[in-house]
């Protein structure tokens, strides 16, 4: 049976008639990593997310696969060498969507970096990291430095740093991994909001009562553990089980914007010092370049951070005085996004001060909560989370199983039969009239499945005519049919980032997606004009500071 909304009514059956191991509330990184893990080790596993998976704070990251180098200065050597190490791991396990990264790291007259400090900074977390020789950090001088990024302030630079940090996109590792633990048995629901919990007669948490928003009725799911891997809603779940004493959250706020790549053409990805201790990057990507983030302690509405003006004034200050002939204003921004951190209070700390480390809270029920920690260590928050709860099942489960494990997209040996799926796939496609640099696009968000949506090109193409529009129903079908969506944000948020990276060409294509949407999906009339609406207003939303 394929990972689909299709599919609906046999999933919410499954998940109210049958007893689980585990259930995980929460559909990011966490949840998701959690659900796989548990998958591979042959427990029964259920996941829900009240909204679209990867909706929460893990679609809404820097999108690098990074071990945090400015931690060194917080002397979080242990967390650096952690989510360090982890990046070579996923990048084998999902070589299509974690590719190598150069980032420069520009020294500044009046920064808070120099020369000595940079080479010894990166030295030490090149070791902590175990980076391989070829990727080592490598010092340039002013002259190298400026042959690498021409746009940095000549006036000002003494010289530069370049390392290896990986980039990725957030919400399609999300979507990899769920579609890994589903083809490993787990059972993972999109649009399923956890509302209160189950206990038995001695006040141990047996489930949650969870309302189905697509079906539009509220089913009970039966489970002996129960995670609350919620993000920044985590205290939320705490409450609800009576149990937020001790550790809580602390969230803050970060923004990042879009501008079109002529308007910030940066040959070179960028690591810069604002001059207020904090850091931030500009990332060139296809045809538009990113910049971020900020940290800003947050207490307001968590379903709807936004960028406002001061994030926008503070993030063009920063980069226009690290690349002055740019002379970027707010009048030149495509696209936001902003997100929530959701990390652990300190008393006394200050937003960036705050550590990334996670924490995981147990209750007396028997709730396990988990927070903190980034998208790059997904895998070993997942393993902790899994080992805890195969100790409360009281079975043998076997050890963690994910070091090794190609997620779905990325079976793949090594580079060389990347490589070669490309090359392969890329001749597939010239015989179905697809352009290469289409089916680059595909593979690089796709992997190996990139096979399916060329398949669904030919199946539409006697009926589809132009090819822009073929292209798009050819993703859109996959998305629907191994992808869970339903809502065309769902697609073009977090299956394809298009709100992001490509919003002035998505924006041109949402009626016609929208109705061939609904006609796969066979929604009426009326509930498809109120989708459309949503995403206009998602896409004019990210311009509204
Ligand atoms: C601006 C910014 C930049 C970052 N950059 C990076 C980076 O470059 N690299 C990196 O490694 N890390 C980065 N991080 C950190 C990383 O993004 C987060 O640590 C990670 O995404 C958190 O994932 P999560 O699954 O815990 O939370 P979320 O992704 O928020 O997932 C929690 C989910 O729970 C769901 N949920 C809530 N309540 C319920 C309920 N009642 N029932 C069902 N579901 C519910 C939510 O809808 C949400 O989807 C960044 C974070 C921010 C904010």
């Amino acid at each position: 049976m394929n990972f689909s909304n299709l599919n609906r009514s046999t999933f919410i059956e499954q998940a109210s008639t049958q007893q689980f191991d585990l259930l995980v509330i929460g559909g990011g990184i966490t949840g998701c990593g959690i659900a796989l893990d548990a998958a591979l080790r042959g427990m029964k596993v259920a996941l829900i997310e009240k909204n679209d998976f990867a909706s929460g704070t893990s679609s809404r990251s820097t999108k690098l696969i990074h071990g945090g180098l400015r931690y060194l200065k917080q002397f979080e050597f242990k967390l650096v060498h952690d989510v360090g190490s982890e990046r070579a791991v996923v990048h084998r396990n999902a070589r299509h969507i974690v590719i190598p990264e150069k980032m420069l790291l520009p020294i500044v007259h009046e920064g808070s970096l120099s020369a000595f400090t940079t080479s010894i900074g990166l030295l030490v977390y090149d070791i902590l990291a175990g980076v391989k020789s070829s990727e080592r950090r490598k010092m340039l001088n002013r002259h190298d430095t400026l042959k690498a990024e021409p746009l940095l302030a000549f006036d000002r630079l003494l010289g530069g740093g370049l390392y290896f940090e990986y980039r990725t996109d957030d919400s399609r590792l999300v979507i990899e991994l769920a579609k890994s633990a589903f083809a490993n048995g787990g059972l993972l629901l999109n649009y399923c909001e956890s509302k209160s919990f189950v206990y038995n007669r001695l006040g141990k948490i047996t489930g949650a009562k969870v309302f189905d928003k697509l079906g539009n009725k509220e089913i009970e799911i039966r489970a002996t553990t129960v995670v609350n891997a919620c993000g920044p809603w985590v205290d939320l779940l705490r409450k609800e089980d009576n149990s937020l004493k001790g550790k809580r959250l602390q969230l803050t706020k970060g923004v990042h914007l879009v501008f079109p790549y002529e308007k910030l053409p940066l040959k070179q990805a960028a690591y810069f010092d604002v001059g207020d201790g904090r850091m931030i990057f500009a990332i060139p990507r296809n045809n538009i370049t990113y910049v971020g983030t900020t940290d800003t302690i947050y207490n307001q509405d968590l379903n709807k951070p936004h960028c406002n003006k001061e994030d926008v004034e503070y993030l063009i200050t920063a980069v226009n005085k690290m690349f002055p002939a740019v002379a970027l204003t707010p009048e030149d921004i495509v696209s936001t996004w902003a997100g929530l951190r959701p990390l652990i209070f300190e008393e006394g700390k200050s937003a960036s001060e705050l550590s990334r480390k996670d924490e995981i809270m147990i209750s007396e029920s028997g709730l396990l909560s988990i927070a903190g920690g980034k998208l790059t260590g997904y895998r070993l928050m997942a393993e902790k989370i899994v080992d805890l709860v195969a100790k409360k099942l009281h079975k043998s489960y076997g050890s963690c199983k994910t070091k090794n494990y190609r997620l779905s997209g990325g079976e793949f040996e090594n580079e060389s039969e990347f490589k070669k799926t490309l090359d392969q796939l890329t001749e597939k496609g010239k015989s179905e009239n697809i352009p290469a640099s289409k089916i680059a696009e595909w593979f690089y968000r796709y992997g190996g499945n990139t096979a399916i949506v060329i398949e669904n090109t030919s199946k539409f193409r006697p009926k589809i005519t132009d090819d822009e529009k073929l292209f798009e129903a050819a993703e859109l079908v996959y998305a629907i049919e191994n992808e869970m969506i339903w809502f065309l944000n769902d697609f073009m948020i977090r299956r394809t980032g298009k709100i992001f990276f490509d919003i002035q060409n998505a924006e041109k294509q949402l009626d016609y997606l929208s109705n061939f949407l609904a006609l796969q999906l066979q929604v009426d009339d009326s509930s498809s004009q109120k989708d459309l609406l949503a995403t206009k207003e998602e896409f004019s939303s990210t311009l509204a500071f």
